[in-house]
């Protein structure tokens, strides 16, 4: 096992990490910028290294300066959260050569997934369903065209280097995809510094449902079961629930099992998310997240699996100590993304929480890294914390997240919390009837003003 783990990450993701590594008896390493010298993060570790000046790129993805505090500290582990480096296979092989151990995937499957054209020829070839699309990427008009005539209208051009929902385009006809192209191209190029994009059918009404998943390099590899993360705006989730109101225990265990197998063959190490579109009880692979994820609290609440403490433990060497059999699905977590906006024009709201109160009792938890008198620093993400709330049953789990809502204090700044306290009350989603286009339509009809 690891002696010192330095943590490359941030707010709450990086307390969550903190945790683990307290409870399995590793020491801990903080890096900071500047702007978070007073983070809650930094106050708990063992030992923390400032790493440059607020922006992101001087100091959270500054590789140098994170190879020379693990150097300092002698940390021989390093664990990235989410987000910043976590999914830069570069940086897990920098970390290699100089004999440091990157908690996450190899190299070569960051690499395989971070290329969405590859990670969907890999997917097909390893017997995952995927959406029906071009087979790479598309070159001159002529070509898209000839694709999307194949598959039918309408279409989505996305890029292959995507992220974050952007150079996504809609094409409903022949007469719009001249244009969807193009605008995916630029957007592509702007965001990515690659214009290569590729076609797919455009699902009308899917959900997005994900499977969680466990390797340990070895050829052992197991699901944690599904997320549902239908809830979306301009495609970031906004709530996550598991199970998926939409699945049965057979369609679990059979995509399931069907990932899991995938991932055995490959050799996957750590954790990752395969990530679905599900419509009509069909499932379509649109890609793989090979970190841990901001949503995997939902996954633990139900299986009562630590997830950072499996990833560290393969990390290390370790075999799987989970069988399949072992994992069982006890009740159901739902988790909300807690954001400091504006609750109606998602205008972000740094500043200082002069107030705080979170939520308690039985079944609710809190991952957050704020606290009274803390101030939002303008120059990462506007995640406060998330709430996250397990129940015997959805019902249950719905009526004790109302209740944990109208409990949670946080002023001085905006945030989200109207926007959740409005969705817990509405007939589709105590349902469980919404797709990936809810929310949106939701919020264009003033669902969540009051
Ligand atoms: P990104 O990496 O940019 O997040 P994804 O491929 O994961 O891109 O897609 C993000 C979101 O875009 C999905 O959760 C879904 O809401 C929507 N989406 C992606 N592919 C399709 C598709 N073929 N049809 C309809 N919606 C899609």
């Amino acid at each position: 096992m690891f002696d010192k783990i330095l943590i490359a990450n941030r707010g709450e993701i990086a307390l969550r990490v903190l945790r683990a590594c307290k409870e399995l008896g590793i020491a801990t390493v903080a890096v900071h910028s500047t702007a978070d010298a007073e983070a809650m993060h930094v106050r708990f570790a063992d030992e923390s290294v400032c790493i440059g000046p607020p922006p992101a790129k001087d100091s959270y993805l500054n590789i140098p300066a994170i190879l020379a505090a693990c150097e300092i500290t002698g940390a021989d582990a390093v664990h990235p959260g989410y987000g910043f480096l976590a999914e830069n296979a570069r940086f897990a092989e920098i970390l290699a050569e100089h004999g440091v151990q990157f908690i996450g995937p190899k190299a070569e499957h960051i690499r395989l997934m971070g290329d969405k054209i590859e990670a969907k020829r890999t997917a097909k070839r390893l017997g995952i369903p995927v959406v029906p699309g071009s087979d790479g990427g598309v070159g001159n008009t002529a070509e898209a065209s000839r694709i999307a005539e194949e598959i039918g209208y309408p279409v989505l051009i996305k890029a292959t280097a995507g992220g974050g929902g952007r150079g996504m385009k809609v094409a409903r006809s022949a007469a719009e995809l001249p244009a969807a192209l193009a605008t995916a191209r630029a957007e592509a190029k702007a965001a990515f510094g690659n214009d290569a994009v590729y076609i797919e059918k455009y699902l009308e009404k899917p959900r997005h449902i994900e499977i969680q998943v466990l390797g340990d390099g070895k050829g052992g590899a197991i699901h944690l079961g599904e997320r549902d993360c239908s809830l979306q705006r301009r495609h970031q989730k906004v709530w996550e629930e598991g199970p998926s109101p939409a699945l049965n225990a057979d369609a679990r265990a059979e995509i399931g099992e069907i990932v899991a197998r995938a991932m055995r063959e490959i050799g996957y190490l750590g954790v990752g998310t395969v990530e679905f579109l599900y419509e009509e009880g069909r499932f379509y692979f649109i890609e793989m997240n090979t970190r841990i994820q901001v949503e995997h609290p939902v996954t633990e609440m139900i299986t009562g699996i630590d997830l950072i403490f499996e990833q560290i433990r393969v990390a290390a060497g370790r075999e799987l100590a989970l069988k399949q059999s072992e994992v069982v699905l006890n009740g159901h977590a739902i988790e909300c993304r807690i954001n400091a906006e504006n609750p109606v024009s998602f205008r972000p709201s740094p500043g200082k929480i002069l107030h705080y109160h979170p939520p308690g009792g039985l079944g609710v938890r809190v991952d957050s890294a704020v606290y009274q008198g803390y101030v939002i620093p303008p120059y990462y993400d506007s995640l406060v914390g998330k709430l996250i709330v397990h129940g015997k049953t959805r019902t249950e789990c719905l009526m004790r997240l109302k209740r944990a809502l109208d409990e949670v204090v946080v002023d001085g700044i905006e945030t989200t919390l109207p926007l959740f306290r409005a969705l817990v009350r509405e007939k589709d989603v105590i349902d469980g009837n919404y797709h990936i286009h809810w929310l949106e339509d939701f919020l264009a009809r003033g669902g969540a003003d009051q």
